[in-house]
């Protein structure tokens, strides 16, 4: 199958050539034709399955065969919504619409909190046709008559999951009162719940159902190693493998900006290429390590959770967890950084004694163990006791068994009492189970409901628009 059977207009089928891609995945090669033909769509997609694309080519292609819309006062308004959880997901989302649509004269909008409404405002004055937008933002925009959603006929929940999880239902119910009727509804959801299925009940009119196969793009087409270290060795260990196994383009993870930085610095400092990206980077810094990296000049790069998942890189060759999240469903957006689009990725991670709770919660999301690989001379030392994390101004574990995170300000524990569970150990003990791990100072706004997806309803840090 091509891109060109699915009958989107040259202008789009160059831009995907652009960007590399030869074959439809089996959720685009399903909802393209769905999406273009108008009616509503349910689909079961995680990230990695090219789902993004899936909605965004068909949206581009019926937008630039019609005229735009246009309010009384000549200004182009938009057609389509797309609403999304976090910040990043919306920042991700609009470059792929940049993207995709770079050869149309469509114009597109992102829209998300915690930055200044102003710039939005001049954007949506200059005309849009697609708006990407986290929900509390756009409803600000909508309370402030700057956003006319009169001539919305397209409405794409993504992540539908994840926005319930995060309690955006009432303000997605406030979005769709405030829709024109008469309109093509898309919703992407990695999991079905009875909420998502509550919400596609009300919301979609005889939707296409899709569902490809459960890609768990972590647990399948990614080799996944464990190397148990000492809490102090890891930097050495990383140091031995980059070396010996003559490793390029290696993306690095750490919990925490600082982490990032002074890791990045430490491998310069032992004559290995390597930069840090983090939200602390002017955006110039980060899109030169970036196109440094991805044109193979630069060998490591050292990245945060949020930094990454800014970064559109197919088929890394390997991704590193230099430290494990503490947010079980990161790791599995970290390892998707690599094997993607089916091609073969490593995924390796340096796990010392104080994250062997991270590593059962990660294990019981992907629903299987992690091979454990001791690298010879680095082995830990059996007698090494889990200590707590710090994540930013949280501290989590140590000695206080179901204490949960505590603030780094709070007086610390003696760490790492009663856990007895070195490195090397097995998995399969539960003693932590039901501790929070939040890392942020924000109020949960479900006030702690909807953990629908079992292990993690933890949030980071500021993601929310
Ligand atoms: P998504 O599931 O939308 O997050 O997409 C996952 C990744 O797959 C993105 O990096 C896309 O650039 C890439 N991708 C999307 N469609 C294709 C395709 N047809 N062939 C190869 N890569 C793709």
């Amino acid at each position: 199958m091509t891109f060109a059977s699915l009958g989107l207009s040259e202008p789009i089928l160059l831009a995907i050539g652009e960007q590399g891609y030869s074959t439809p995945t089996p959720i685009q090669a399903q909802a393209i034709p769905a999406v273009l033909a108008g009616g509503d769509l349910l689909a079961a997609a995680q990230t990695g399955t090219g789902k993004t694309a899936a909605f965004t080519l068909p949206l581009l292609h019926r937008l630039s065969d019609a005229q735009p819309a246009r309010n009384a006062r000549g200004q182009v308004i938009p057609r389509v919504l797309v609403l999304v959880p976090t910040r990043e997901l919306a920042a991700q989302v609009a470059e792929n619409v940049r993207d995709y649509g770079k050869h149309l004269k469509l114009r597109s909008m992102v829209m998300y909190g915690g930055v200044g409404m102003q710039p939005q405002i001049d954007a949506l004055r200059r005309g849009v046709d697609i708006v990407v937008a986290t929900p509390g933002r756009m409803l600000d925009h909508h309370g402030q008559r700057t956003l006319d959603l009169s001539a919305i006929d397209t409405l794409v929940l993504d992540e539908a999951d994840r926005m319930l999880d995060m309690g955006f239902i009432h303000d997605i119910r406030k979005v769709l009162a405030l829709l024109p009727r008469k309109r093509q509804n898309l919703l992407f959801s990695a999991t079905f719940s009875d909420e998502i299925k509550a919400l596609a009940n009300t919301l979609l009119n005889q939707p296409k159902v899709i569902e490809v196969a459960r890609r768990n793009t972590a647990a399948t087409t990614v080799r996944q190693t464990v190397h148990p270290v000492g809490r102090d060795r890891k930097r050495e260990l990383l140091a031995h493998l980059i070396r010996e196994r003559n490793w390029w383009q290696v993306l690095v993870f750490m919990r925490t900006k600082h982490g990032a930085n002074r890791l990045a610095e430490q491998l310069r400092g032992e004559g290995i290429g390597a930069d840090a990206i983090h939200g602390n980077k002017s955006q110039g810094a980060r899109t030169r390590a970036l196109a440094e990296f991805k044109s193979g000049k630069l060998q490591v790069l050292v990245a945060t959770d949020i930094a990454a998942r800014g970064i559109d890189i197919d088929q890394l060759p390997l991704v590193v967890n230099y430290e494990l999240p503490n947010v079980p469903e990161d790791y599995v957006h970290r390892i998707g950084r690599t094997g993607r689009a089916g091609a073969e990725g490593e995924a390796i991670s340096l796990v010392c004694v104080d994250e062997l709770r991270f590593l059962r919660d990660i294990e019981n999301l992907i629903g299987r163990g992690i091979d454990r690989n001791l690298v010879a001379g680095f082995e830990p030392d059996p007698q090494e006791r889990a200590q707590p994390i710090r994540v930013g101004r949280t501290v989590i574990g140590g000695g206080r068994a179901g204490s949960g995170p505590r603030r780094a300000d709070a007086p610390r524990g003696q760490g790492g009492h009663g856990r007895g569970d070195a490195a090397g150990g097995h998995h399969g003990h539960n003693g932590h189970a039901g501790q929070g791990r939040r890392n942020d100072s924000q109020p949960r706004r479900d006030g702690g409901r909807g953990a629908s997806r079992g292990a993690a309803p933890a949030r980071r840090n500021g993601t929310t628009g």
